[in-house]
């Protein structure tokens, strides 16, 4: 016998990303193309970030501090939280895998989420042999936290909660997930509400929405960002949350010493100081996503509103079927993200890009359309 990975490793159906630009041209033989696939950011990346790159290569040799201190400075202050509270990963996914690992015992307890929902939470349960029960949303997408919380038991130590959610763009209001997790602190005291608010600075009424922005950081409760989607540093990898301290101490015994590498570090504080950039990020997607949801609109799509840097859609009834819509896409050089991954063969995400790509990307749907 030779080494095998364990069966449950075997069996796994492994993340599947959007497809790069790389990937699609190789296979359709492109020039030019653009991905709305992944909800990066449609500016690029912070002039000032770039900058920080170049100038902080010659370090390149060096191992970074562990910790990441400067970093999580920087980010409580935004926060107005201790120091102490901030933990910093190799992308939201790494805090998440860790939370996994550190909170639930294998074979034993349990995590919970709606389905669908971002496929990190239940894929990595399964890598560490933890059970992931699933609450269907609602048929427009929303959330029930009454029947989500049916799904809770004694066994539970996280519950997932995406807001605004993926793939869908809903936000559900900020009372019902202080409800949920008073409820669960009362109920299931050993639970701990993650809430991911990777989308959240797109919503223009933050405040009406955030956990982080209002401060309500009970010590059943998690919240989530990443440098991956405003803030243009996908590729560099680097999320952060606030926990509670005996879950942050727990955290930074585990987290692999320098997951996070000492150039990311270095842009994650550039992007910080660019408040221009920033904003022009946000004022580019608010007026991307009407543009484009008005468009798909009036395509005769299905549009979902919403409250993130994407949009979900449905072609309408009468037209070409979702996968010959996509390859034709893909062969005009637009890459969108199907949503057959998260069981709904029917949909599509395009993720909100710059001026030009929205409107080659609505060009293109019309052709396609009309066509058909
Ligand atoms: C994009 C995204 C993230 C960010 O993941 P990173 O690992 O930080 O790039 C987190 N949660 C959701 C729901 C997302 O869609």
């Amino acid at each position: 016998m030779h080494p095998q990975p364990l069966d449950r490793i075997k069996a796994l159906a492994a993340y599947s990303p959007g497809l790069s630009i790389d990937e699609s041209r190789e296979k359709y033989d492109l020039g030019q193309a653009i991905k709305l696939a992944s909800n990066e950011n449609p500016l690029g990346a912070s002039p000032l970030v770039i900058d920080a790159i170049r100038a902080n290569a010659p370090l390149a040799f060096r191992y970074p501090r562990g910790g990441n201190p400067e970093l999580a400075r920087a980010l409580a202050g935004i926060h107005d939280v201790d120091p102490g509270v901030v933990a910093i990963g190799n992308g939201s996914d790494e805090i998440i895998d860790l939370l996994i690992r550190i909170l639930v015992e294998p074979a034993k307890h349990n995590v919970v989420c709606f389905e669908p929902c971002f496929s990190i939470y239940p894929l990595q349960a399964r890598i560490a042999n933890v059970e992931t029960r699933r609450q269907p949303l609602n048929s427009d997408f929303s959330f029930d936290f009454v029947d989500l919380l049916e799904q809770v038991d004694e066994n539970t130590r996280i519950v997932f909660v995406t807001t605004p959610d993926n793939p869908s763009g809903h936000c559900p209001p900020l009372e019902d997930v202080k409800a949920l997790a008073g409820a669960l602190a009362t109920n299931y005291p050993r639970a701990l509400l993650f809430v991911d608010e990777a989308y959240m600075d797109f919503v223009p009424e933050e405040k009406g929405f955030s956990l982080l922005a209002n401060h309500y950081l009970p010590a059943n409760v998690a919240v989530c960002r990443t440098f991956s989607k405003s803030w243009g540093l996908a590729g560099l990898r680097l999320g952060y949350a606030v926990l509670p301290p005996e879950l942050a101490d727990g955290f930074w015994r585990a987290r692999l010493p320098f997951s996070v590498n000492i150039l990311a570090e270095r842009a994650a504080l550039a992007a910080l100081q660019d408040s221009a950039f920033r904003e022009l990020t946000l004022a580019t997607v608010r007026e991307g996503r009407e543009f484009l949801y008005n468009g798909l609109q009036k395509l005769g799509c299905k549009v979902w509103r919403s409250a993130a840097n994407f949009l979900m859609f449905r072609l309408p009834p009468e037209g070409p079927k979702a996968d010959q819509c996509f390859q034709e896409l893909l062969r005009q050089g637009i890459i969108i993200r199907p949503l057959k991954s998260y069981g709904l063969a029917d949909n599509f995400r395009v993720s909100v890009g710059n001026p030009c790509e929205n409107r080659m990307f609505l060009d293109a749907m019309t052709r396609i359309l009309q066509a058909g």
